[in-house]
């Protein structure tokens, strides 16, 4: 059969994996075409992620602002929501992004097919468009075809209340009661978005830790603090029934810390995503998918067909963007005939809750576990002048060494803009830093990122008393 479209390279999704090769490829010279299902380009992470979700917590962080400064004598009065305008502001951030990717796209001469894309031999993807199937020929392909939400069969989800993550960004309206299954980063960042537009949150969590990926003490600050704006977070416990009812949502609970709540306006399913390795036909392309989906590469982002490549959350964990972006990378180079390796020494882990929890190389749990050698330096945040001034103490940095080399390897921090401040330490952990690197760069004052370099001396014991 004649292809409709030939290529040197295809690229299968376009969320920020895909999006960033194809772009990558394009600026290296190579003919490239983008195959994405969805009208609007960039993925979960732009449309349905990382992006729609900040908007709305920026929201909750502002009312949440406005409400502790009253106590310090400025007052603004209860919140007036205007739920259409608050969608609005959250849409245009995404249609602004997005229409962006598309200009970018056009402007690269990168060529968009839309329509879902399924392989049939190792050098063909037929595409279902409106306009029929469309067949595409490439000498090489990117698959980045990303993840989607964990669909529990328990839950009845052809009932609208019954909510994933992308209905719970679509924010139709703000719950009275609100159940969250699930109490990992993306379920306490909704969590932390309805709680503070006015739903009465509960959540479920089956671990004996929220975020369960990040140190324990990270934990501490942020669970004392949705303690006091939560309805509760019930550890160790999980859902095991769900009934559609005319009045809400009842739910069964089993484990050790049963919501006295059973009825809900919304329950909102946040359980883990699954990668969409096994739906785009890799078999017939003779590309080896995983029992789970996903699929397996080498550094070089290759899978076990030598010209096809995969890159994202269909990969493998962690599941995040910026993951994605540097495998994207990776790939279009060697597509390129660039010598390209992911080689990454660490990926950092962000919440943005309120405080947020950002950590990134080994953690202490992980230390412990592997048997490492390991000091800490911490610094409480109640000693930082700047945490002080914006009456968020709460927060402390904590920075992990090499007990032998004193090399920074992992750490974490919880605080006002956590994810900000942990760029530091992955840069320092990349550049091999010792801690007397890190205390002896000179950091601004007053700032939080000068609990980075306050943690490394008070591992070298240059600060022994806190002023
Ligand atoms: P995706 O973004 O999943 O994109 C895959 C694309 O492929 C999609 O557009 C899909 O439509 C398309 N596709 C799939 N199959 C086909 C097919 N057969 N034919 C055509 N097209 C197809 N990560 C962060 O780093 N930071 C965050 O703050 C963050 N927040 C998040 C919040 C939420 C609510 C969620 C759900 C996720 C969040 N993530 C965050 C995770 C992040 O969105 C993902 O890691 C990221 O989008 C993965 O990128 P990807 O390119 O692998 O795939």
């Amino acid at each position: 059969r004649t292809p409709d479209v030939e290529c040197k390279l295809v690229v299968l999704g376009s969320g920020p994996g895909g999006y960033t090769a194809a772009f990558r490829a394009a600026d290296l010279g190579v003919d490239t075409v983008l195959v994405e299902r969805y009208a609007s380009l960039g993925g979960v992470c732009l449309n349905v992620g990382c992006i729609p979700s900040k908007a709305l917590l920026h929201a909750a962080a502002v009312i949440d602002e406005a409400e502790a400064m009253a106590a310090h004598g400025v007052s603004f009065g209860a919140p007036k929501l205007d739920l259409d305008k608050l969608r609005g502001f959250k849409e245009k951030v995404v249609g602004q992004l997005t229409g962006g990717l598309a200009g970018m796209a056009k402007a690269r001469k990168v060529r968009t097919v839309q329509g879902t894309g399924t392989f049939v031999s190792p050098n063909e993807l037929e595409v279902q468009t409106n306009d029929g199937v469309k067949l595409i020929r490439f000498e090489n392909a990117i698959i980045a075809a990303g993840s989607q939400s964990v669909k529990l069969g328990m839950f009845p989800w052809d009932d609208e209340r019954i909510l994933d993550s992308t209905r719970a960004l679509e924010m139709k309206d703000v719950p009275k009661k609100l159940l969250v299954v699930g109490g990992g980063i993306i379920g306490l960042e909704m969590a932390t978005v309805y709680a503070a537009l006015g739903s009465e949150v509960t959540v479920v969590e089956f671990m004996d830790q929220i975020i369960p990926g990040a140190d324990a003490d990270l934990i501490k600050p942020l669970a004392k603090r949705l303690g006091s704006r939560l309805k509760g977070i019930h550890l160790k416990t999980k859902v095991v029934s769900a009934k559609a009812t005319k009045k809400g949502i009842e739910v069964g609970y089993e484990g050790e810390s049963i919501p006295e709540t059973t009825l809900f306006d919304r329950v909102l399913v946040s359980v883990g995503r699954s990668p969409n390795g096994g739906k785009i036909g890799a078999e017939k392309a003779g590309v080896a998918v995983t029992d789970r989906g996903f699929i397996n590469v080498d550094t070089q982002m290759r899978t076990n067909v030598p010209h096809i490549f995969a890159i994202g959350d269909l990969v493998g964990q962690p599941m995040l963007a910026h993951k994605a972006t540097h495998e994207a990378h990776v790939a279009a180079e060697v597509v390129a005939g660039l010598k390209s390796h992911f080689d990454a020494r660490v990926i950092p882990s962000v919440a943005f809750t309120n405080p947020e929890i950002a950590w990134v190389g080994v953690t202490e749990r992980e230390a412990k576990e592997k048997g490492l050698k390991i000091g800490v330096g911490k610094f409480p945040w109640a000693a930082s002048g700047r945490a002080i001034g914006i009456d968020r103490t709460e927060g402390f940095t904590k920075l992990i060494f090499d007990e032998e080399t004193h090399r920074i390897v992992g750490g974490g921090i919880v605080g006002v803009n956590a994810g900000d401040l942990i760029s530091e330490l992955a840069l320092a952990i990349e550049m091999g830093s010792e801690a007397a690197d890190i205390a002896l760069t000179i950091h601004p004052h007053p700032t939080l990122g000068e609990s980075v370099g306050m943690a490394a001396e008070i591992y070298e014991g240059t600060i022994t008393d806190l002023y």
